[in-house]
């Protein structure tokens, strides 16, 4: 019999032979390209138990897609045996995540008596490294970065016992034969504390306010005392983060309860296998830094996942900032003499491993709404599990995403395989990234794409690569018609819906900077049917760090309004303004946009919350922030018809304001209306859309959607309306799901051209 699915590096084997040894069936089990193959013989009613078992007790790792029987000859097999992999080049099958470490391992970890007491890369068949140590498939260690490490005696004896917990566990490895740790100072030359000691150093130099550059399992992170508010501001110095939040690691769920509350539908995630990152809402009286997550009331949280985190954590007993090691906007460091290059000038201290990164791998981001988890960024632990696509390819392809917050997706048939997060293609460092990880995913999955897919914006470096990669046929997909077609596809859907699509910017088919979209589309083709007003963008990206700009441009379409919008530009540089207005009036640099995360930039600057932004996004979550869970009434936001679509009319919102915000009105009352403002206007669109076409679906999609407040709000009013709504799952609604959404578009495409 063949089964497939995450069958291979999740002690599937294993499993399968001590069945076959409680059923005394002979036989074979072995790893092929494809698939896991067993033969078994036995008598009828065993053989059946076995095949049942098989489905309900398989290990917690395993997903069984496909479970296939077939009658052979019989062979008198007189035991039951692993046996060597077998590849065949034409099949592919999925590559199981990294694994957090598991219970089991843990005790170990912390049993004296046990061999592996403190030993930082304890593993077995159900944890540990996985993606980020294969080099192909079928999963061997002599195809992962632990071939190197020869297993010793007691090891390799863990490794053929049938009944043990680490047989054939590729990862396996003890303080004897495994990968080393030591602790280096930039400036000396070679290792100052190696074992124990090393991790000891390490804690002692976070306990004294040190920066410490940690190897973990993707790449490096970069570390401080997340309760000390001297380093975490130097750390942000050094790596050039202004403001963004930096995401925090304890030990326990307990250490995250005295960092914020921890919901019922989040204390899953934190001691769940992947372990994302959790961003949960932050205690008033927690010991975090304030310069942690500045202007936010929530924190970013995870439970340390691997061996190596776990012994640190226990050693400085408090929470550590664990932010990617980088600097700002590169890919994470990987290698130890990548990290020392680009990290020399950041950390004080670099705890280094021995043990091959494969794949660059960030920590996954997740925040729950209404008790739904939604993706923030997808990748460790997640990726590179494969999602389906409605309509399949009739030839492999590769969708190259977006340019910021970048995946790409490689497709055959009815599979895609999601790529993990790989940044914003804006430096060779990340181009680097994504061209290194595109060659391992055709590698590892054995897809060679005859199609490549890409945006539309015929500037971005994704377009260049999608044409570079000389493939016959080069097809673009609108930014939003993807952002609607990932979750269409995620949720099995061909046919048309309403989609609603509201981020910061995407390339519209007319030129101008599309962001706050409601289109009729189905996985082919989709027409604009609602939009935000255009309003010109003085300085064009340079607005999205200068909320004020964004305010500037909605006032020129209603310069009487001066009053209400002078909060926008209190202390402005008046050459600045002066040439921002130049810009609008000559319509230089000054391109149209419709965007709503632009509309909730203007909304900042007008409350005079926030002028100059200093990552994107930053005005829009300090809004929500401010908001709350306050009630409150929306102001007008009018609709009008243009040419059949339906337009929003942002102006009145933001006099409305500025005046009460003039009037005294409290800051936090009116960053709640502006919501509800937002999410009536964005209901009532969708509506009428339904209404207009006749269609009773809406797909909700796009980075504003990461609001929480927002999407609740929409979801439930369009519930009310007895509209159905899809909103991402098992992607981000940010630009994280683009490539997936270009691949299950143009999938559908070629399928569509194939049939006609
Ligand atoms: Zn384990
Ligand atoms: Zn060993
Ligand atoms: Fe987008």
């Amino acid at each position: 019999m063949s089964v497939t699915g995450v069958v291979q590096g999740v002690g599937f084997r294993p499993f399968v032979h001590r069945l076959a040894l409680r059923y005394r069936l002979g036989g074979w089990v072995r790893n092929e390209a494809g698939e896991v193959r067993i033969e078994v013989e036995g008598p009828s009613t065993d053989v059946q138990a076995f095949v049942n078992a098989l489905r309900t007790e398989a290990p917690p790792l395993t997903q069984i897609d496909a479970l296939e029987i077939t009658r052979t000859s019989v062979k008198h097999w007189t035991e039951f045996r692993i046996v060597p992999s077998e590849d065949q080049p034409d099949r592919r099958q999925p590559v199981s995540p990294d694994v957090a470490l598991c219970a089991a391992c843990e005790r170990e970890l912390f049993d004296p008596a046990n061999r592996r007491h403190r030993y930082p890369f304890v593993t077995c068949t159900d944890c540990g490294p996985r993606f980020t140590v294969i080099e192909a498939i079928p999963y061997d260690r002599a195809r992962t970065s632990m071939r190197v490490f020869q297993q010793c005696a007691e090891c390799l004896r863990e490794y053929d016992e049938p009944a043990d917990r680490r047989y054939h566990s590729e990862s396996n490895s003890c303080p004897v034969c495994g990968p080393k740790v030591w602790l280096e100072i930039p400036g000396t030359e070679g290792a100052v504390e190696e074992g124990q000691a090393a991790i000891e150093g390490a804690a002692h130099a976070l306990g004294t306010g040190r920066i410490v550059a940690i190897r973990g399992l993707g790449g490096f992170h970069l570390a401080v005392d997340a309760t000390d508010e001297a380093p975490v501001v130097r750390l942000r110095e050094r790596k050039g983060r202004e403001a963004k939040p930096l995401a925090i690691m304890v030990r326990t769920v307990d250490d995250a309860l005295r960092l914020g509350t921890v919901r019922a539908s989040e204390e899953p995630l934190l001691t769940s296998r992947e372990r994302p990152i959790v961003v949960i809402k932050r205690r008033r009286s927690s010991r975090l830094a304030p310069s942690v997550a500045p202007g936010l009331d929530s924190v970013g949280v995870m439970t340390a996942y691997t061996p190596l985190h776990q012994i640190l954590l226990d050693l400085v007993q408090r929470p550590l900032v664990m932010t990617s090691g980088n600097v700002s906007e590169e890919p994470i460091a990987t290698s130890n003499s990548d990290a020392r290059a680009r990290l020399g000038d950041i950390a004080d201290a670099f705890l280094l491993h021995d043990r091959e990164i494969v794949a660059r791998y960030d920590d996954s981001v997740v925040r729950v709404v209404d008790d739904v988890p939604l993706f923030l960024r997808r990748a460790r632990g997640y990726a590179p599990l494969p999602l389906e696509i409605p309509i399949a390819a009739p030839v492999p392809l590769v969708a190259v995403g977006p340019h910021l917050k970048n995946t790409f997706t490689v497709v055959h048939g009815n599979t895609a395989y999601v790529s993990q997060h790989i940044g914003d293609l804006e430096n060779l460092e990340t181009l680097a990234h994504f061209q290194e990880s595109l060659a391992l995913f055709r590698r590892l999955f054995r897809i060679e794409p005859r199609v490549a897919v890409r945006d539309l914006h015929p500037g971005y470096l994704s377009t260049r690569v999608a044409d570079e990669l000389g493939l016959g046929q080069v097809m673009s997909v609108q930014h939003h018609h993807a952002h609607v077609t990932a979750v269409m596809a995620e949720h099995g859907r061909t046919e048309r819906v309403v989609g609603v699509a509201y981020d910061g910017t995407g390339y519209g088919q007319d030129g101008a900077v599309w962001g706050a979209e409601t289109l009729a589309a189905d996985l082919c083709t989709y027409e604009r049917a609602g939009q935000l007003r255009y309003a010109p963008l003085p300085g064009g990206d340079l607005a999205v760090r200068r909320p004020w700009r964004v305010a500037l441009g909605y006032l020129s379409l209603e310069p009487s309004e001066r009053e209400a919008f002078a909060a926008a530009f209190d202390g402005v540089d008046e050459a600045e303004r002066a040439l921002a207005e130049q810009q609008i009036a000559r319509g230089l640099n000054a391109p149209l946009a419709s965007s709503m995360g632009r509309l909730f930039d203007a909304a900042a600057a007008v409350l005079g919350t926030r002028q100059v932004a200093y990552y994107e996004g930053q005005a829009a979550m300090e809004l929500e922030a401010l908001a709350g869970e306050r009630n409150a009434d929306p102001f007008p936001f009018p609709l009008d018809e243009e040419d059949g679509a339906v337009v929003m009319n942002p102006i009145p919102l933001l006099v409305a304001l500025g005046e009460r915000r003039r009037a005294g009105d409290d800051v936090r009352d009116l960053a709640a209306r502006f919501h509800e403002s937002i999410a009536a206007a964005t209901i009532e669109v969708a509506r009428r859309v339904a209404d207009g076409t006749g269609l009773s679906t809406v797909a909700l999609g796009g980075g504003v959607f990461q609001n929480a407040r927002l999407l609740a709000a929409v979801q439930r009013g369009l519930e009310e309306s007895i509209l159905e709504v899809l909103v991402p799952r098992r992607l981000s609604p940010n630009d994280g799901s683009i490539s997936y959404g270009q691949a299950a578009s143009a999938a559908a495409l070629l399928a569509r051209e194939g049939s006609s």
